[in-house]
């Protein structure tokens, strides 16, 4: 190899929000962060939208960070949030954008109702004021809890998810949501790799209550487990991959980096301490029908 060819460490982030949805970063900007992280892959994983994916793929070329298109459905789970991320989908799939813009028709409803309870409550705080925080993306209630936050009715962004925010908070307003085998199937459809994002949310009991969802949902389609975020010690890892590997699902992992409205999570190290491997995006491309990337070292 030639002494100046710069070798990319093998580190990756496949859950980042972007502009598009609740992220405070711009594709571009994305993709100019995970550059100075020397990362060299990054999904773009927005609520309900791919136009942050669609926006990063036309900028690929301006780094060496390699884009999996990707997206973040939410999926309805009794006992806690079920979120499915879906990978390397077709970016102009007809039925995964119909099935996207009735979840968006949903979201745009259900922020008009979180508005008009926190009217109710007394609040002085208007949609026109959430829409202008959120930057003309999906909207989402971090862009709530942001503008509760900047106006002084709440301390911080947790204060405004705990004592409004939050499933049972007085503000809170429920949501349409897709079954998870309809979140599921809209991924594949698309030639997708569908994943359980983070699934400490589900608020499972036992191992054994988790893996019972994870059968059910490997039965319905899903491939993988983000086994790496920020919200899982090394029990729960461990744990994850352990049920991976015993049920056949690959593992994934990302920070859920939402720039400024999660300010404590940086995009590839979460914390500082998350380092995942660039193999798991070759075993990801092995779900789907995609060549093989060029290989790191000559
Ligand atoms: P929405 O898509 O509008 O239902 O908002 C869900 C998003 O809000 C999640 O993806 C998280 O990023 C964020 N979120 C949920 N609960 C909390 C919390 N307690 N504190 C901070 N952010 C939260
Ligand atoms: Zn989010
Ligand atoms: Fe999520
Ligand atoms: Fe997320």
């Amino acid at each position: 190899m030639h002494a100046n060819t710069p070798i990319k460490p093998a580190y990756i982030d496949l859950h980042v929000h972007s502009t598009a949805s609740d992220g405070s970063l711009s594709p571009v900007k994305i993709i100019q962060a995970a550059d100075k992280a020397n990362l060299r892959a990054i999904a773009i994983t927005d609520h309900d939208t791919i136009d942050g994916s669609v926006e990063a793929l036309q900028h690929q070329h301006s780094s060496g960070v390699e884009i999996l298109p990707g997206v973040e459905i939410s999926a309805s789970f009794e006992s806690g949030a079920m979120h499915i991320l879906g990978y390397l989908i077709r970016l102009d799939d007809v039925s995964l954008r119909g099935v996207l813009k009735v979840l968006q028709k949903a979201r745009a409803s259900r922020n008009l109702q979180i508005i008009e309870r926190l009217q109710g409550l007394g609040v002085d705080i208007s949609y026109d004021e959430i829409l202008k925080a959120s930057g003309g993306g999906q909207v989402g209630r971090p862009h709530i809890a942001h503008v509760l936050v900047q106006k002084g009715i709440v301390q911080n962004i947790d204060n405004a998810f705990n004592k409004l925010l939050r499933k049972g908070s007085p503000a809170y307003a429920e949501k349409y949501r897709l079954l998870p085998v309809e979140a599921i199937e809209a991924i594949s459809g698309a030639g997708g790799v569908p994943v359980l994002a983070h699934p400490f949310t589900l608020n499972a009991k036992t191992e054994g209550d988790l893996e019972r969802v994870l059968v059910e949902l490997k039965q319905a389609g899903l491939k993988g487990v983000e086994a790496y975020c920020p919200g899982h010690g090394p029990e729960l890892t461990a744990m994850y991959e352990r049920l991976a590997d015993h049920h056949g699902l690959l593992v994934t992992g990302g920070t859920d980096f939402h720039g400024a409205l999660k300010p404590e999570v940086h995009i590839g190290i979460g914390r500082g301490d998350l380092r995942i491997p660039y193999r798991l995006v070759e075993e990801l491309k092995k779900e789907t029908n995609q060549p093989p990337s060029p290989s790191l070292s000559p």
